[in-house]
């Protein structure tokens, strides 16, 4: 199987902000899109995006996960950037239309079709740096995408980053490429220093989120995660978990976790530590590593807890148990 994310159908849904309105959306092929080299976006990091899947279920029907989430958060990702205004419906049409399009190309679980929405500032002006991009382009691909799990569930190592932040603090729950590159440098330094799969950013002692997906603690029957504020992405899987744990009859704490309280937890042998996302789904995390010292959180293997809440929310995704939270397009 290619690298994740590398693969995609050959057409994708399109429309373009005039600065008045939206084209009818229409589908094109996947190649090249044109943008003057002066586009807003190539400058001044006008996008936003988001990461949703489509599952193919054992009656041959295709099934979008959490949809109307996706699109409420790109609408509000637009709306942080001031990019012009997507409406729902017509993005709603765009996914499914394309979705319908190449649902017989559908992998089986446990792969899926991981849908890229994606919305850029196109206006040919250097001289906004200060000004919105009145126009701009909306795009909808499709990646056919295999087991992220495949040859097994491997336990993270996460490099434990106080200093630094992974973007700035007010456009953490915005999903721009701007955040992405930011985190960059410290999630590479921090392979090549340490072997970490990802950096868990810690502004201030304040555990966060890391450089793609959210961080929960499960301490025996109590779930642990950052409660949601403007600083960190607002994940849908983390949405997804919280909601299938309160209904498992977890303690679900949002609220504030600090590095050592943390470390003092993660030190039993009970304790399991996991990252929520799309690409992620639940993946233990084995390893914390602070200045240097690397604390094995638990038994440093997968916990009970996370495998339970992974195998439940495949499940929906996967037709195997009732939507009852109504998840499924
Ligand atoms: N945080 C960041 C920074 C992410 O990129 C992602 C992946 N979209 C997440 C959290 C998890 O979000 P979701 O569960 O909606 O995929």
């Amino acid at each position: 199987m290619a690298a994740f994310g590398t693969v995609f159908m050959p057409e994708m849904a399109i429309t373009e902000f005039n600065g008045e309105q939206w084209s009818a959306p229409r589908k094109a092929a996947v190649e090249h899109i044109q943008l003057h080299p002066a586009a807003h976006v190539l400058h001044y990091s006008s996008t936003c995006f988001e990461g949703l899947k489509a599952f193919l279920h054992a009656d041959g029907s295709v099934n979008i996960f959490r949809m109307e989430a996706n699109i409420a958060r790109l609408i509000q990702s637009s709306r942080l950037l001031s990019l012009p205004e997507v409406d729902a419906e017509m993005l709603r049409e765009m996914i499914t239309s394309i979705v319908a399009t190449y649902a017989d190309k559908t992998p089986t679980p446990p792969g899926s079709m991981y849908i890229r929405p994606t919305h850029i500032g196109t206006e040919p002006s250097i001289g906004k740096a200060a000004g919105a991009s009145a126009s701009s382009m909306l795009y909808v691909l499709l990646s056919p995408v295999g087991d992220y799990f495949s040859g097994g569930v491997r336990p993270l190592r996460l490099l434990i980053e106080e200093q630094g932040a992974r973007c700035a603090a007010h456009m953490g729950m915005v999903k721009s490429g701007g955040n992405y590159a930011s985190a960059l440098q410290p999630i590479m330094q921090a392979r090549a220093a340490v072997n970490a799969d990802q950096v868990l950013f810690c502004p201030g002692g304040d555990v966060q989120e890391t450089g793609a997906a959210n961080f929960m603690l499960i301490d025996g029957d109590e779930i642990i995660t950052k409660a949601l504020d403007s600083s960190f992405l607002h994940g849908i899987t983390r949405d997804s978990i919280l909601t299938i744990a309160r209904d498992m009859g977890l303690k679900v704490s949002e609220r504030e976790l600090s590095v050592d309280e943390l470390l003092e937890r993660a030190g039993k042998p009970h304790c399991e530590a996991a990252l929520s996302g799309t690409a992620a789904v639940l993946t233990p995390v084995g390893t914390l590593i602070r200045n240097g010292t690397e604390h094995v959180v638990g038994t440093g293997t997968e916990g009970a807890t996370t495998t339970k809440l992974r195998t439940a929310l495949n499940e929906i995704q996967w037709g195997q148990r009732s939507d009852d939270y109504g998840w499924l397009t």
